[in-house]
């Protein structure tokens, strides 16, 4: 990887002319003429020169297929000043090849950043070979990016014999480092999965680890800087760059448990929340590794998709944010309101859910995986027979939970796990057909991660954990602190071990394992390892 001991201080070194390529090794077959043949846009320019390093941001990759996988970089001299570019178009070339050093290239192109995209790069490469690891570049007026690391699918008929990957969410910068990356970088994983809260929405706070730049996010430009302020994190960065993300986004990147065009206290109009939500959608656009077929439209950005791991796992990465109704029972902890039981009331919209079920009656696939936001398990956090529901998750729009739950209690769907964001806790669940007079039956297990940073150091036994377990039977872990759970998944079990940092407020936390659960092929439910 590029050393770049100077961030986030910018390089003074002369800047180079677009006349000089520094890729690390360039053979044959990368088609140099590409590069500087003149083409149809006149306003291509190709006589620039960066005044300071563009390639702050790093690089990243995600949304792999058997035979390709999405490169991203975005060139940013001046990340926390609307990226520092000049309102033209400039060329960007990549490569790919089997080893770090670039001697054995096997795909390349060049590609044009453009301002209206904040001058970022979504590269779709195919013809590679399935299941294996790639190593990657951009190079753009002289200037050569960081090298990321990227990895392939394995072929849709394999059974791969091993998945490892950990999912995450939840990075509220000001509340702490990133340490948890610092260590998951180590896990030598094959993806990494982000289920949402990528940034937070806030204005900078005093008094915090580390504060966010601008005030609460509206404009577009507020979105691009505050996406740049979070990926100039060293660890972030080196995470992206050393293994392909799937991600989904839950309520932060746009604003606080914003439901389709409601914002929180349904305090701004539809119509000026949908234009907010449009230039929100669009920066989290710009900053992830994601494919042309995710492009926003306006306010509309088709996010939901499936990714198969070979035969041995399908990913449903959900989106329970932008096809919502409202809260039905308005928002945060409330007892249950008849409402919830609207069957209009939805949390994933008719069409993905038509979507999700036709796809899991049809998944050949041994483990069946929704990788989405909100807690699907019915948590009552009130001790005694009253119940108390946060009404931003499942529960909130408990018609269509039950409905989800019901279809996977049908047993068409082999070996379900929900993969859960949002709580800033660590839960292991069994998610029951506990209601309607139906017997009583595990249907699918949850695993909810911790966030990354947000909520600050944390604790192993919070407050409300008594309540939690006592409360909610099938709950077999609860933990706050901060982390990430990574799994091992084979065709026989899926391994999850919740790993976890002490404090997120000064750097440096070791990692530890704080619980591991084992879901054994054909057996619903979990078992504490
Ligand atoms: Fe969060
Ligand atoms: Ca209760």
């Amino acid at each position: 990887m590029t050393d770049r001991k100077n961030w986030p201080l910018y390089s003074a070194e002369p800047s180079s002319s677009c006349s000089r390529r520094r890729f690390l090794a360039t053979t044959g077959s990368l088609a140099a003429a590409a590069l500087w043949a003149p083409r149809a846009e006149g306003a291509l320019r190709r006589d620039f020169a960066f005044l300071d390093y563009p390639f702050t941001l790093g690089v990243a990759s995600g949304d792999p297929t058997p035979d390709g996988v999405v490169l991203w970089t975005r060139l940013a001299p001046q990340p926390l000043f609307d990226g520092g570019m000049p309102r033209l178009p400039l060329e960007v070339s990549w490569q790919v090849a089997e080893d770090e050093g670039f001697k054995k290239v096997v795909r390349s192109g060049t590609t044009t950043a453009t301002p209206e995209w904040a001058h970022s790069v979504h590269v779709e490469v195919d013809g590679l070979a399935p299941g294996r690891w790639y190593f990657y570049q951009f190079e753009s007026c002289g200037e050569v990016s960081p090298t990321g690391r990227t990895r392939t699918l394995p072929a849709a008929d394999a059974v791969a014999p091993a998945l490892r990957f950990a999912f995450a969410s939840c990075q509220h910068f000001e509340q702490g480092y990133f340490t948890a990356y610092e260590h998951m970088l180590k896990e030598d994983l094959d993806l990494v999965v982000h289920l949402g809260d990528y940034i937070y929405e806030s204005g900078g706070r005093d008094g915090k680890s580390r504060k966010h730049v601008g005030g609460e996010l509206s404009s577009l430009r507020d979105y691009r800087n505050r996406y740049a302020q979070y990926r100039g994190d060293p660890d972030l960065q080196a995470m992206h760059a050393a293994a392909p993300w799937i991600v989904t986004w839950d309520d932060h990147e746009v604003a606080n448990n914003y439901a389709g065009t409601y914002s929180e206290r349904d305090d701004v109009d539809p119509a000026d929340f949908l234009k907010q939500r449009a230039r929100a959608y669009k920066a989290y656009y710009e900053h992830m590794p994601l494919r042309r077929s995710s492009l926003p439209h306006g306010p509309d950005m088709p996010l939901y998709r499936r990714i198969a791991y070979g035969q041995l796992a399908d990913f449903y990465v959900l989106d329970t944010r932008q096809y919502r109704t409202d809260q039905p029972c308005g928002d945060n902890f409330k007892h249950p309101c008849p409402e919830s039981y609207d069957p209009e009331a939805t949390i994933l919209g008719e069409s993905q859910r038509k979507w999700l079920t036709g796809g899991l009656s049809a998944s050949t696939a041994r483990w069946n995986v929704l990788a989405q936001q909100v807690l699907m398990a019915r948590a009552d956090f009130e001790a005694g027979p009253e119940e108390l529901i946060y009404m931003d998750q499942w529960p909130g729009y408990e018609f269509e939970r039950r409905q989800i739950l019901k279809f996977l209690g049908e047993g068409r769907v082999a070996n379900p796990v929900v993969l859960t964001g949002d709580n800033h806790a660590n839960w292991a669940n069994d998610l029951l057909t506990n209601f309607d007079n139906l017997e009583p039956k595990t249907v699918a297990v949850e695993l909810v991660g911790t966030s990354i940073s947000s909520g600050g150091d944390g604790s192993n036994v919070p407050k409300e954990s008594e309540t939690v377990l006592a409360e909610n039977p099938y709950v077999k872990f609860y933990n706050a602190e901060r982390g990430y759970v990574r799994c091992m998944v084979t065709p026989r079990e899926w391994r999850a071990d919740y790993q976890v940092v002490e404090y997120v407020t000064r750097k440096g936390a070791p990692l530890l394992t704080r619980a591991s659960f084992v879901i054994e092929d054909g057996k619903l439910g979990l078992v504490k390892a």
